[in-house]
């Protein structure tokens, strides 16, 4: 989709369709079904002959603004809006696979992605290899006969560790495999996979577009072509829609998504910074930061910081428990992207399924904790963390 605006004016405006009522704000469109003119309109709206829609498990108006708003914002042709951001992963990947083919991804995955490829994916004959994908020569080193996916989240969850999208997309490109993006922590404002040459980018909307914690939502992007011959038929016949209510929650929170991004990162870099120099903290991973050891690749792909903080605590798990507990404003969840500051100990978590080896692999120890920046004043969220490190 061409789109004129900068990225704060196509959050407000783009998409909309307005009814003839000529509402200001978008109308929740709750049908199931369309009714039809006459058979003839009918059979040609079958045949794909005229525009319009034909089941909301297909698609449907209010969704459609939504996913419109986001093909604008993301430079991609077609969006189909999912029911979470585990169907929206889920799909893209299964979609356009099949027994027999080879999926290489990075094994720093959120985990209910990890399960899919590593767990899910082998038992319908998709093979799956898991590399540290901060080195491109792994990527390479995986590739087999039959590899068709590359599947990778940058930054990571919770070490935010980051991979270089170029140049996995270069490799794919020389065998004519397609990259899949989970780009949650990097926003759709501070990173754009397709222009780096990624062929699908997926959203878990339940994160910072919603923003608020009141939608669990996904969505998945690409060019048209790719869509209409692996994702069109999958997402109609197996069904990980989304319910228009959830897509006009996340119309709203596409409006606001730059305000908050930015208010959320501002708060971030600043914890970040307090910790560096807190005598409890052994190391601070931020990527808005120079000591961030991938600053290089920051400084190619990336156009902000982030929202999240990764730290670790000299004090261990105890040290990490004692600080959540402490902390007044931050509360503690495995949610993030929300307006609220939230806190998490990724080891006793959102990371306990894994084993200590998996765990070290991914850079978390026991005092490994993750701060997802909300948009509440940052003086307050400062003294907040100096108190409760204090009662360490
Ligand atoms: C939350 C999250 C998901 C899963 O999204 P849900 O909306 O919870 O299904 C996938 N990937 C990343 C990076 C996430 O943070």
């Amino acid at each position: 989709m061409t789109n004129k605006w900068r990225p704060a004016t196509t959050l407000v405006h783009g998409g909309t369709l307005r009814s003839q009522y000529g509402e200001m704000s978008e109308a929740i469109y709750l049908t199931q079904g369309f009714a039809y003119d006459s058979s003839e309109a009918a059979e040609a709206r079958f045949k794909g002959e005229t525009d319009g829609y034909i089941y909301a498990r297909y698609g449907s108006p209010t969704n459609d603004m939504f996913e419109k708003r986001m093909c604008a914002l993301e430079g991609a042709e077609e969006a189909r809006a999912t029911a979470s951001g585990m169907a929206a992963v889920s799909a893209a990947l299964l979609c356009q696979l099949k027994a027999g083919d080879h999926i290489v991804a990075a094994r720093a995955l959120f985990g209910s992605c990890r399960w899919v490829v590593e767990t899910l994916a082998p038992r319908y004959g998709i093979e799956c290899t898991l590399i540290d994908g901060r080195d491109l020569a792994n990527w390479e080193k995986a590739i087999q006969k039959n590899t068709k996916v590359f599947f990778l989240e940058s930054p990571t969850n919770p070490t935010l560790e980051i991979v270089d999208i170029a140049g996995v997309a270069k490799l794919a490109n020389q065998i004519g495999a397609k990259v899949v993006v989970d780009n949650v922590f990097a926003t759709p404002l501070f990173q754009k996979p397709l222009e780096l040459g990624a062929h699908i980018v997926v959203y878990s909307a339940t994160k910072h577009i919603d923003g608020q914690g009141r939608s669990l939502a996904g969505v998945i992007l690409s060019d048209k072509e790719w869509v209409d011959e692996h994702l069109q038929d999958y997402y109609r016949h197996t069904g990980p829609a989304m319910s228009p209510f959830t897509a006009w929650t996340l119309i709203k929170g596409l409006e606001t998504l730059p305000i908050r991004v930015k208010a959320q990162t501002d708060n971030a870099s600043k914890i970040a910074d307090f910790l560096a120099e807190h005598k409890h903290v052994a190391k601070v991973i931020y990527p808005g930061r120079k000591d961030h050891p991938q600053a290089d690749i920051i400084a190619r792909q990336m156009s902000g910081g982030s929202t999240l903080v990764c730290f670790e605590l000299k004090g261990g798990k105890e040290a990490a428990f004692k600080l959540q507990n402490a902390l007044e404003v931050v509360t503690i969840s495995n949610n993030l992207g929300d307006t609220r500051s939230l806190i998490t100990h990724p080891a006793t978590t959102t990371h306990k399924n894994l084993t200590d080896e998996a765990r070290a692999e991914l850079g978390i120890s026991p005092g490994t904790v993750r701060f997802s920046a909300g948009i509440e004043d940052g003086e307050d969220l400062l003294e907040d963390f100096a108190r409760a490190l204090a009662a360490i």
